[in-house]
């Protein structure tokens, strides 16, 4: 089969969101974060595609702002943040970049090899450079508002591929550098991979790809179970994953009256949370001035523990 690292490593991440971006094809909504960094992908291959002659900083500001697409946005605020942050890395991009001096072999290149006897790897790679000094140096513009650590970039399956596929593209290239230039920050991190590793993501990869051939050709439900991860409050899917039912409620109007009491109770819950919340502090306040742990009322007693500073209330009967 022909699979892409974004497949693998949606598979891997959540085979039920797979499934439904990949084999039911669902459509997922245009998001500000994606939209914003293709944009600004756009910019930055204007600018190596024009290399060796330098695009002014203001050309390629300019060029931002004839592709914006305010509707994609929220609200005008948001799509305001957006832009500033655009703003901040084609500077980054323009003051790092030197026109001329960069050996570039290829910008956006598309690839797809062969993976073991029955699959092919597909993906595109932003930027190949051949260094002076003989490497050849893969660069992956990033657009995160954070930056990856050091440990993340050595673990990348995605720049083990671009290793892998660097090496079958230009059989000269003996030696790669991989490197991740996030552009917010203006900073570059590089890594490296061994035959070893390249063996290792092959191995791990071929066996992934054989299970989704496999299961995607029966399409069972139960094949593509949900996978909870750290990703599922952006998810495209929410609203049809069972995991996310609690957050994605029917409307008031379909609810029947057990679930709206439930529902009125809840928000009461939390809301009563956030009213202690709110008067803790205070509470705190006067204990501190008045140099006190404990206050009598006609409802109860609130005590202040010593050690956590935590308070409890005692109901008067
Ligand atoms: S919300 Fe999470 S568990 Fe559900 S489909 Fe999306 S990624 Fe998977």
């Amino acid at each position: 089969m022909r699979i892409s690292f974004s497949a693998l490593d949606q598979f891997e991440r959540c085979p039920l969101a797979y499934k439904l971006n990949y084999i039911d094809r669902i459509k997922a909504p245009e998001r500000p974060e994606l939209y914003f960094g293709s944009l600004i992908h756009k910019v930055v291959q204007e600018a190596l595609r024009r290399d060796p002659i330098t695009v002014p900083l203001d050309g390629l500001n300019q060029f931002m702002e004839e592709n914006w697409r305010e509707e994609v946005f929220p609200d005008k605020e948001t799509s305001e943040k957006y832009k500033r942050w655009g703003k901040t890395m084609i500077r980054n991009f323009h003051a790092a970049h030197k026109p001329g001096l960069t050996n570039i072999v290829s910008t956006e290149k598309r690839f797809q090899i062969p993976l073991g006897k029955k699959h092919q790897l597909t993906g595109f790679i932003d930027r190949i450079d051949k260094l002076p000094y003989g490497p050849y140096e893969v660069i992956d513009y990033k657009t995160s508002t954070k930056m990856s650590s050091q440990d993340d970039l050595n673990r990348n399956k995605q720049l083990s591929i671009y290793h892998y596929a660097t090496k079958k593209l230009w059989p000269d290239a003996k030696d790669v550098r991989l490197s991740l230039y996030f552009l917010k920050f203006g900073n570059k991190l590089s890594t490296k991979r061994d035959d070893a590793d390249i063996e290792i993501m092959i191995k791990d990869v071929e066996k992934t790809a054989d299970k989704i051939e496999k299961i995607s050709r029966t399409k069972k439900e139960s094949d593509f179970p949900p996978k909870p991860n750290y990703l599922c409050d952006w998810c495209d899917y929410g609203d049809r994953c069972p995991m996310m039912k609690a957050k994605f409620p029917p409307k008031a109007d379909q609810l029947g009256a057990g679930s709206k009491q439930a529902r009125e109770l809840i928000e009461e819950y939390i809301k009563s949370h956030q009213k202690i919340r709110d008067l803790e502090p205070r509470i705190h306040e006067h204990f501190d001035n008045e140099e006190i742990e404990r206050f009598f009322t006609k409802y109860g007693i609130v005590t202040r523990s010593p050690k956590t500073k935590k308070l409890t209330i005692r109901k008067v009967d």
